[in-house]
């Protein structure tokens, strides 16, 4: 009897478990392809297995992806896992353009009654938040100590398992091929479906062909990412126009490119005698909308360069050895391994400054200011600056980015 009832009972967790990860699944993709909208979601303490007062505590911003992964990630820990206002944004974009901020941790510390459900005063945030969430601020206000987390909530088992301590792989930010097919599907659902409506009305028949080709040449771009990243440059490549669509760097070549295919259809058109002005409308909607896709700002895009639409891509990262005291506040929060802290000689060395993506952690994090961003003609941005000035979508650094207060432009 007992036989048939263990049986009975694990047939019916491996049950559970297939629903479980179909419905993860579902998510994952569903909000993969909805990706360039956020997806808020409730924010407050979520209980895990059986926490207890000594269990470990893990905040994260309420953008549902996030916290359905990381949720995912947390399934055989007994824990706590608190989640703050990010306005629906990653916590990525949402610390650096000033949607998820001190005041956002300190209140979901606050508010959610977390504080009488353990007695140690830890919490576990994530690495990526380190460019909006600053941890002397949170120490001081909330009397909680922040430990910085891996970047990627996968690594979270094992970070347990070594005693709260990252490696340099779980610090790291790459572009692997999941991310790669993620953001691939995150431009072509949109781009396709838009392409669609705009073309339904004048052209039904290249509808289908024109939905094949944004995704294979979104899936072109991302996959092939590797090949040909070594060519990307720091510089600018977009023209003027760029720095106020966006999301579209359009290069030189490109609108060089679409001018002359352009003028090819006119010519044949006066010339040729073989088509007629609605084709041409029709030629020049469809390869506008290719120009657009291959126009996205693709270094934005990565988690391994600074868009190209911002300014801040040619920023440089200064260390100042003279107030450096080796803390290492700077290691634990570069998502590109910049640094090498050397603990017994309370010294640092930025080891890896071609690497960095001027994401501003490590001067947000450095409690002896000893870090700030210089500029191309020598000016200094200003630890109290990159702390209070966050990025908005044209790459300028805005006071109050994400809130009501009025708005002040560097
Ligand atoms: S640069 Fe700042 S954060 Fe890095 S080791 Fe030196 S004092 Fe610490
Ligand atoms: S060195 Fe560059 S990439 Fe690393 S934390 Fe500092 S600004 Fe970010």
């Amino acid at each position: 009897m007992d036989g048939e009832f263990c049986r009975i009972n694990c047939e019916e967790k491996r049950k559970e478990r297939r629903i479980n990860l179909l419905a993860y699944a579902a998510v994952n993709v569903f909000e993969t392809l909805l990706r360039v909208v956020p997806f808020p979601c409730r924010t407050g303490v979520i209980k895990i297995g059986a926490p207890d007062k000594s269990s470990p505590v893990f905040l994260t911003g309420n953008y549902h992806l996030t916290v359905v992964r990381v949720s995912r990630a947390l399934r055989d820990i007994d824990c706590y896992l608190l989640v703050a206002n990010s306005r629906g944004y990653n916590v990525w974009c949402g610390a650096a353009g000033g949607h998820f901020t001190d005041h956002d941790v300190i209140s979901v510390l606050k508010t959610s009654g977390v504080e009488s459900l353990v007695t140690h005063r830890d919490v576990v945030l994530p690495q990526l938040a380190a460019t909006g969430v600053e941890a002397g601020v949170i120490r001081k206000k909330a009397g909680w100590r922040v430990i910085w987390g891996p970047v990627y909530a996968r690594d979270i088992p094992v970070f347990i398992t070594s005693g709260f301590e990252k490696t340099a792989a779980t610090r790291q930010v790459d572009f692997a091929l999941g991310q790669r097919v993620e953001m691939a599907c995150m431009w072509a659902f949109p781009f396709s479906v838009i392409a669609a409506l705009a073309t339904a009305l004048f052209w039904l028949r290249i509808v289908l062909p024109l939905t094949v080709l944004i995704w294979a040449l979104s899936s072109l771009v991302f996959l092939s990412f590797p090949l040909y990243s070594s060519w990307l440059r720091p510089g600018k490549g977009g023209t003027a126009f760029s720095k106020y669509t966006v999301v579209f760097d359009f290069s030189r070549v490109l609108i060089i490119l679409w001018s002359v295919f352009i003028l090819g259809l006119i010519i044949f058109y006066l010339f040729a005698d073989g088509l007629g002005r609605w084709s041409i409308f029709r030629w020049g909607l469809v390869s506008f909308i290719i120009v657009l896709l291959l126009s996205i700002d693709l270094k934005g895009s990565t988690p391994v360069y600074k868009s190209g639409l911002h300014a801040d891509i040619f920023l440089t990262v200064f260390l100042d050895k003279e107030r450096c005291r080796g803390a290492g506040f700077c290691e634990q929060v570069c998502p590109r391994n910049c640094y090498r802290v050397a603990r017994a000689k309370h010294t640092a060395t930025l080891v890896g400054s071609r690497r960095c993506v001027q994401c501003g952690a490590c001067i947000v994090q450095c409690p002896f200011d000893a870090l700030y961003f210089t500029g191309p003609r020598g000016e200094i941005l200003s630890p109290a600056t990159i702390r209070k000035f966050k990025l908005n979508l044209l790459g300028e650094r805005v006071a109050g980015v994400g809130r009501n207060s009025p708005r002040r432009r560097r």
